[in-house]
């Protein structure tokens, strides 16, 4: 099939989030199963046109916006797929993506108004006609709209269906209503049947409704995201569409994360000998401060620091523990600044048992994975959650809420069957995590249960080699008019 993949960022020319990994592991996976696939996504500031070998390839490039023109260009970059950047440096040349800090760009809903409408032009150019567009998140939320009003009749898309990606509902691209005017379309789709949301236009409402198959990152989750808790406002919506909602869990890039082969971590190991394990768990205490000592249990989080991450739950119930319980604690994150104060002051009262560093750093997430023995996700929600799967690949135990793909992919440990990768509890509250952390830490010293807890996670296994033979499935139900 000819599949062209529409992100607004990908690994390893632009990364904010998660979005930028499917956007480098997916259409890599979907190559290697035999299929043509070209990403799209703008040409920002930071995609440095000599690092990465951009070759211009067509310019200039006309793209229709509110009733006007505006030119761009189409460069070119190889590594093992092509991705085409548009290049318009009135809306990309900024150094951030989407904004400076927590403030978003005011002029987002024309910047992605005008990336999903290049899309057309740009593929025209290429002369690549798709059978699937594959659109994620609200950035491209006017292209499955596009394709259905402004190029309904292109012979160019006439067989070409679309499919769209939610990787997390809590962003939705809300703007002022007057922004529809970049859409050039009638204002009969600007009502609530339409793009309307409440008196003001919701993108991510667009590509949701004029998709053929919408999906999300985990079967859970696209469940979870029809009921008011989890749904942001659009849980109608979502149910209205349920037979074309579907949920595909996210793959773990295994050449990355493998214990096995991991050049990040000082000893590399395998579930049939896990002594490597030990010498980089010496490691991480060492390089966090911490007393090295094999018998200490360490429980691990990397994450954002926000809402959405549990933290704060995790931060008052990780302060009851050291009351009573014999642990260290390591946690590597960004976010939040009154969440870094509160582990802050932790760290100064328990110096011996808090092990901090604040900020992005990817050896280290490797090295926390290889030398911690639990890893804690209180999520209070999770799209998918890459870290349980990470976990479980270097028999770190995942403890985590019973949401969205943590609920997927993590089983339940069963002593008296010796079956399942970690636990799982559901309440979201301190005293239930508490309960939990308390009750892992008790079969933590049963160590020989833990190894068989610890084998089974490592053989849990989901490669993006599967996770693309289900898009696959699902291009094809979304050609066959579905
Ligand atoms: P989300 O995309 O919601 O942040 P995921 O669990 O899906 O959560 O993915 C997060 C990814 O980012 C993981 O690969 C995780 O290891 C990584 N990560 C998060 N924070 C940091 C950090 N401070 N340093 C290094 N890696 C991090």
């Amino acid at each position: 099939m000819k599949i062209a993949f529409i992100t607004s960022e990908a690994y390893p020319y632009a990364k904010t989030g998660g979005l930028a990994d499917v956007s480098f592991s997916l259409p890599r996976a979907l190559h290697k199963r035999g299929h043509d696939v070209r990403i799209i996504m703008p040409r920002y500031y930071v995609v440095d046109k000599r690092r990465f070998k951009l070759t211009l390839i067509h310019a200039p490039l006309c793209v229709p916006l509110g009733f006007t023109e505006k030119w761009a260009a189409i460069y070119e970059a190889y590594d093992t797929v092509i991705t085409y950047f548009i290049e318009h440096d009135n809306y990309f040349g900024r150094d951030s993506l989407y904004g400076y800090g927590d403030t978003p760009f005011e002029d987002n809903a024309e910047r992605f108004a005008f990336f999903s409408r290049a899309i057309f032009p740009c593929l025209k150019a290429m002369e690549f006609e798709p059978d699937i567009i594959h659109c994620n998140d609200w950035q491209t939320g006017l292209v499955p709209v596009f394709r259905k009003t402004h190029y309904a009749s292109d012979p160019s898309f006439t067989d070409t269906a679309v499919i769209t990606t939610v990787h997390n509902v809590g962003y939705q691209g809300v703007f002022h209503r007057d922004n529809f005017i970049w859409t050039e379309l009638g204002w009969d789709l600007c009502t609530a049947e339409g793009l309307e949301y409440f008196d003001q236009i919701n993108y991510l409402k667009g590509g949701i409704l004029f998709s053929d198959i919408v999906t999300t990152v985990s079967r859970k989750y696209a469940i979870e995201i029809q009921s008011e808790e989890y749904g942001y406002n659009l849980a109608p919506l979502f149910r209205k569409i349920k037979k074309r909602l579907y949920g595909i869990s996210n793959g773990v890039d295994y050449g990355k994360w493998n214990p096995a082969t991991d050049t990040l971590i000082p000893q590399q190991f395998t579930g049939d000998d896990l002594s490597g394990k030990g010498t980089c768990k010496a490691a991480l205490q060492k390089r966090l401060g911490l007393p090295v000592n094999r018998k200490t249990p360490i429980l691990a989080a990397i994450s954002r620091l926000t809402h959405q991450k549990g933290m704060d739950l995790l931060a008052e119930t990780v302060e009851l523990l050291s009351a009573d319980e014999r642990f260290q604690f390591i946690i590597l994150g960004s976010g939040e600044e009154w969440l870094i104060r509160k582990f802050e002051d932790l760290r100064s009262r328990f110096p011996a048992i808090f092990g901090i560093y604040w900020g992005y750093d990817e050896s280290l997430a490797h090295l926390i994975e290889a030398g911690a023995d639990i890893f804690i996700m209180p999520s209070r929600y999770e799209p998918c959650g890459l870290n349980q799967m990470y976990s479980m690949k270097y028999g770190t135990i995942p403890v985590v809420r019973a949401t969205g793909g943590l609920d997927d992919t993590v089983i339940p440990w069963d002593p008296a069957n010796g079956t399942g990768t970690g636990f799982k509890f559901t309440e979201l509250s301190v005293r239930t995590l508490y309960g939990t952390i308390r009750e892992v830490l008790r079969k933590y010293r049963n160590q020989k249960e833990w190894k068989t807890l610890q084998q089974n996670a490592m053989i849990f296994n989901r490669s993006w080699h599967d996770a693309a033979g289900e898009y696959e499935a699902l291009y094809k139900l979304a050609l066959k008019g579905v």
